[in-house]
């Protein structure tokens, strides 16, 4: 289940809202692959081939520079691939960067590092 978080810079008050975590219906690789761009999804299906391997999915939160927002990106681990497929900024359509740890974010308007997240409830 995933949950519908609420991340509020204290410094300049900016608030987003974004969804983490995954759904039921993203147990398949199929309706994960529809997450992502249609080229992206090719690919991962390429890779993933018939052999349908283990795979962890999930929306998680990012920072876009080019549009300055905090938004969540699909991503994506394939068993015994080392890099992770990341989905494109949902407003803008450019790189995010993930957020590792929240505390150690910076907020892409203020440049502070003042960004917290609540949980607001959860979605599917
Ligand atoms: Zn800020
Ligand atoms: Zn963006």
């Amino acid at each position: 289940m995933g949950e519908i978080k609420k991340v509020v810079c204290a410094s300049c008050k900016r608030e987003w809202q974004c969804m983490t975590g995954c759904g039921l219906s993203h147990a398949l690789l199929q309706s994960v692959v529809r997450e992502f761009p249609q080229e992206t999804g090719d690919k991962i299906m390429e890779e993933a081939g018939e052999a349908e391997p283990l795979f962890a999915f999930e929306y998680r939160l990012s920072v876009c520079g080019g549009c300055k927002n905090v938004v969540s990106v699909p991503v994506l681990e394939l068993e015994g691939r080392e890099e992770a497929f990341i989905g494109p900024c949902p407003v803008c359509q450019g790189e995010a960067a993930l957020i590792a740890d929240l505390d150690e974010a910076v907020c892409p308007v203020c440049n502070s590092k003042a960004l917290a997240a609540e949980t607001e409830g959860h979605w599917d």
